[in-house]
């Protein structure tokens, strides 16, 4: 059977975000022989890394293997929470529970220093501490979210609010919702226009970012690191790789450590005010708590609904991703079943085998990386924690500091186990 068109006149095959904030190829400069900092990736990671070092004098080179901001982050879905994936009870049983609470709590300071950091440099980017709900699946997953959150010890006890079954219509215009929760000091950005703005103030920071120069081989020599680029070679004391979901195999010990796993998301036409109005009439962000959940929000002006999720290996192109994740809006929302697809596209997120983000030195090499699809907050708060901890300040110390990097199995990284990885994943993530 033939399937139906779901796609718009002026569809393209780009982030929604890129229409408000294209990637802008920068002013091209002469590759300087040496720098006291090079980063690798020009992400939130990359560019949050090379603002610590470039305030604190230190002369540093970004670059970025395609326009700066390709990756992730200027693909993601905008929505700003606390982050880490597993809860406490996971975290628990796999690092102990003074670990599990410090690591939760590095998570709050990564969104208060998120909030902090947009307010203190006045980006333009759309921020909305609007909250989020979480919409409940079922009435055994609503019960098992509200105790959790109920059960939290006080250090790492999160503000909620309880939805419950016969209100959650005035926050999702939906019947597939048993109740849910709002967590009131989570938000929403144009991740677009946050890459945007953070690039401009790295590079009135003294940094310079290199775009369209993928490093492609790093040597190491008696004073740090030589990086061989086809613009040529270039010496630095030290080296930050920021290259999270989009590692490649010249990096082959990180690569082993994030596997890179296709995120979809569709933005629809723009909708008739009298539906748009009603389907999340507080604009907050939402997801779900299903096992392959879907996260969703109005677009910043509130014309359109952004829908993403379902992680997998199977969808080779974002164009076959959208047909899935149209039927899934059908779902969630009935009557947007006949409502045309403007924009699809896909991003590489970074899975790590304790579905939680790492930050370190391996090999005198600097690295911070595996978000494991949420990391707008920690890829940022992380990034800064990686340059501090290159200068050698003590405020670079994390809770992360001690966690053992460990490698997937090498036929995890193999395609033909791709699909069942995908499963496993989140099945280890529900056991958690
Ligand atoms: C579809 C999607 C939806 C998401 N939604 C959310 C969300 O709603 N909320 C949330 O918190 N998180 C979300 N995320 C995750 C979030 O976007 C990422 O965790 C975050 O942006 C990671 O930033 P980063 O700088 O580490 O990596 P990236 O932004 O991916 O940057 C890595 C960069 O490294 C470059 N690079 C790679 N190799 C080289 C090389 N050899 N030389 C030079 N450059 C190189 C790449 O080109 C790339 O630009 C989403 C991700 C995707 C894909």
């Amino acid at each position: 059977m033939a399937s139906k068109n779901i796609f718009a006149p002026d569809y393209q095959n780009i982030p929604y975000w890129w229409e408000a904030a294209p990637l802008e190829k920068l002013a091209p400069t002469s590759l300087a022989r040496s720098a006291d900092v090079a980063i690798i990736g020009s992400g939130y990671t990359g560019l949050h890394a090379a603002l610590q070092t470039a305030r604190a004098g230190r002369s540093t080179l970004v670059f970025e293997k395609e326009l700066a901001g390709y990756g992730c982050s200027s693909r993601n879905g905008g929505q700003v929470g606390t982050s880490f994936k597993p809860i406490l009870a996971g975290l628990e049983k796999k690092f102990g529970r003074t670990a599990a609470i410090n690591m939760i709590q590095e998570g709050h300071r990564a969104l208060a220093y998120l909030k902090e950091f947009i307010h203190a440099e006045s980006l333009d980017c759309d921020w909305h501490e609007c909250g989020r709900f979480v919409g409940a699946h079922s009435k055994k997953a609503f019960d098992k979210d509200i105790r959790n959150r109920e059960n939290s010890p006080s250090e790492v006890a999160e503000e909620f609010h309880v939805v419950s079954r016969s209100e959650v219509h005035t926050e999702i215009d939906s019947d597939l919702f048993r109740g849910g929760v709002i967590l009131p000091a989570h938000g929403s950005i144009h991740p677009g226009k946050y890459h945007r703005e953070l690039l401009k103030r790295v590079r009135q920071s003294g940094a310079v970012v290199v775009d369209q120069c993928p490093v492609q081989r790093l040597e190491r020599t008696s004073k740090g690191f030589r990086l061989h680029t086809e613009h040529g070679t270039v010496d630095a004391k030290d080296v930050i790789l920021a290259t999270n979901g989009y590692t490649q195999e010249q990096f082959d010990w990180h690569q082993k450590r994030v596997l890179p796993i296709g995120s979809f998301q569709i933005a629809t036409e723009v909708l008739p005010e009298n539906v748009i109005s009603k389907l999340i009439p507080n604009a907050r962000v939402v997801n779900d708590t299903r096992l392959v959940g879907n996260y969703l929000r109005l677009s910043p002006d509130h014309k359109r609904l952004l829908i993403g999720g379902r992680v997998t290996f199977s969808e080779s192109s974002s164009t076959q991703g959208s047909q899935l994740l149209h039927r899934q809006m059908s779902t969630i929302f009935p009557q947007l079943s006949e409502t045309l697809t403007s924009y699809s596209w896909v991003g590489f997120i970074a899975y790590t085998i304790d579905s939680t983000p790492h930050i370190g030195v391996h090999d005198n090499l600097y690295y911070s990386m595996g978000f494991c699809g949420s990391g707008i907050t920690l890829s940022s708060y992380f990034g800064m924690r990686i340059g501090q901890k290159l200068l050698g300040t003590s405020e670079g110390a994390t809770a992360l500091d001690h966690l053992k990097f460990k490698a997937w199995p090498s036929f995890v990284r193999s395609s033909w186990f791709f699909t069942p990885a995908a499963r496993m994943i989140r099945i280890a993530e529900k056991i958690l």
